[in-house]
């Protein structure tokens, strides 16, 4: 073990490191198993990046969930008398302090399947690491695999991958530097401009919020699987019953506390007697987990779909251009004040909470892609700063995928009131996160506008505290939008982009 006295003789102390990034976790965690009796001391490292803390896709939430991690994992780590570095800065900055003080060999970390600026600071990085003659060893991201451009096997591979087992490292068996020379570290690098130790509000945990660390990951799914799951199959879509009956692992998935092979794994270990009742359930959890790897892989092979339609033809696609309807429209449904109660519901609700439910988010988009007519983009980084679970590989695919612009998928025009009465029927959703609609008999909180001043009389609804009415006539949007879609999707550019969508990122069915 390095100590803190080796700092600061003239030996500089050689160590090799792991970064941290959306892998917080101890387990299954594979830079973890190559260091390993390593010949060198480890540092574990986590940085917190000012350009992504300011960047529009995260907000306070993500940091919080992260700092929550951190804490975890410190907690675990104080058995083996080491902690992790935690310094907020540009990387190669901290890099630059680090090499100040030690001889850095190795650096270990997962591949990052991110947003354009982490792969713009990866690839400067990578420069970064070979001009200081320090070797970067990056281990595959789950079963998502670099560079590929065809989908031949691929779910045979994932299900492979599922088999295999986990990275466990023995943490008893890897050298780490010691607690104090953390310490010291932490003390070297605050005393240089612009690194600093993250925000302190970020401590502060928010009783809205799921909290982070892979102790609360494991916990969330034995309570899933304990009871909460049994019903998960028929409440999946249910924007009130899902948050108790869906897995709710996706922030943990998402920022690396558990991941997708463990939960698949210990499938394994159940008891069949103990699940009767149980398959519907199980048997859709596992398809959406394999649908995770999916749609990043498809965001790793085509990842400029941060910024474009995946299919190039849906650039020219007539969205509105009234800068007034834009902003008018884009406010309203970004906080909640569309007229529309369960689009308005599930963005307060998101806002509040960081979750909603996949069939209520492929709702917001479809509002705002197709009811609204407004390009995607305008509202994509909006939802990602409200999820809690973020995950590019996941958000840009799917998004793309409800706004109708692959060209490839069924498009899927919600009906906001039918989603309404059939999801949440007696209005409970809507009436706990749009309190103005309170007083509002169940059978008419879905459409509030239509309730005349003798029914208003009656209920004794208030006037005060208005709900407004809807921005747009549902009905006649929801019409133009299908002659829209529907004859965008004929031309023949939209149908070429498709094929090779269609050749790159299609999986075969398996046989
Ligand atoms: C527009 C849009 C944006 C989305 N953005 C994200 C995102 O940023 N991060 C994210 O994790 N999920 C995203 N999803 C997918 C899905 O809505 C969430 O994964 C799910 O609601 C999370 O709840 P859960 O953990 O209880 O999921 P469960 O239903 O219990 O599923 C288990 C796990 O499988 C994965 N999963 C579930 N549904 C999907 C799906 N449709 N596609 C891919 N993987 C899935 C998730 O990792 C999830 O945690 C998005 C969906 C839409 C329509």
């Amino acid at each position: 073990m390095v100590s803190s006295s080796d700092i600061g003789r003239t030996m500089r102390p050689a160590l090799d490191i792991v970064w941290f990034k959306r892998d917080l976790r101890l387990r299954d965690h594979a830079p973890l198993c190559r260091v390993m009796h390593n010949p060198r001391p480890i540092l574990l490292l986590y940085i917190f990046e000012p350009d992504l803390i300011h960047d529009p896709h995260y907000s306070e939430r993500h940091w919080r969930f992260v700092v929550q991690s951190l804490v975890d994992l410190q907690a675990q780590l104080s058995e083996f008398q080491t902690q992790v570095l935690v310094l907020q800065g540009a990387v190669q900055t901290v890099f630059d302090t680090l090499l100040s003080q030690c001889d850095i060999g190795n650096v270990y970390s997962h591949e990052e399947i991110g947003i354009e600026l982490t792969y713009v600071r990866d690839r400067a990085m990578q420069q970064y690491f070979h001009q200081h003659h320090i070797k970067w060893t990056e281990t595959p991201y789950s079963v998502v695999r670099r560079g590929l451009n065809h989908r031949q096997d691929w779910s045979k591979y994932w299900h492979e991958m599922m088999e295999k087992p986990c990275d466990d490292p023995d943490l008893a068996a890897i050298p780490f530097v010691s607690q104090t020379m953390v310490e010291q570290l932490t003390h070297q690098a605050l005393a240089i401009q612009d690194i600093e130790l993250p925000t302190p509000q970020w401590s502060e945990s928010h009783p809205n919020f799921q909290i982070g660390g892979e102790k609360r990951a494991w916990h969330t799914y034995y309570s899933f699987l304990d009871q909460r799951g049994k019903s998960y199959a028929r409440h999946i879509s249910s924007p009130e019953l899902s948050r108790k009956s869906c897995t709710r692992l996706s922030p943990y998935i998402a920022w690396g506390n558990i991941t997708i092979k463990q939960t698949y794994q210990k499938l394994d270990t159940l008891n069949e007697a103990d699940y009767q009742g149980w398959k519907r359930a199980l048997s859709a959890m596992v398809s959406r987990l394999h649908w995770h790897c999916h749609f990043i892989q498809k965001f790793e092979s085509e990842c400029a779909m941060e910024m474009r339609p995946v299919n190039h033809a849906y650039q020219a696609y007539p969205y509105e251009i009234d800068q007034d309807v834009i902003s008018r429209r884009l406010k309203a449904w970004k906080t909640g004040t569309t007229g529309i109660p369960i689009v308005d519901a599930n963005m307060r609700a998101v806002i509040a909470t960081g979750y909603i439910n996949f069939r209520m988010r492929a709702m917001l988009v479809s509002v705002l892609s197709h009811h609204f007519n407004l390009d995607w983009r305008l509202g994509v980084k909006h939802l990602a700063a409200q999820f809690l679970d973020f995950e590019p590989g996941i958000h840009y695919p799917q998004f793309q995928m409800q706004a109708g612009v692959t060209g490839t998928n069924t498009i899927r025009l919600y009906n906001p009131i039918k989603q309404s009465q059939e999801k949440d029927p007696q209005g409970r959703f809507i009436k706990q996160w749009v309190p103005e609609l309170r007083e509002y008999p169940d059978d008419m909180v879905h459409t509030p506008w239509a309730i005349s001043p003798m029914e208003r009389q009656l209920f004794g609804i208030d006037e005060a505290g208005e709900y407004p009415t809807p921005v747009v006539d549902i009905e006649d949007a929801a019409k133009m939008a299908r002659d829209r879609l529907w004859s965008f999707q004929k031309r023949p550019d939209v149908a070429k982009d498709a094929r090779r969508i269609l050749k790159k990122h299609i999986v075969p069915v398996s046989r």
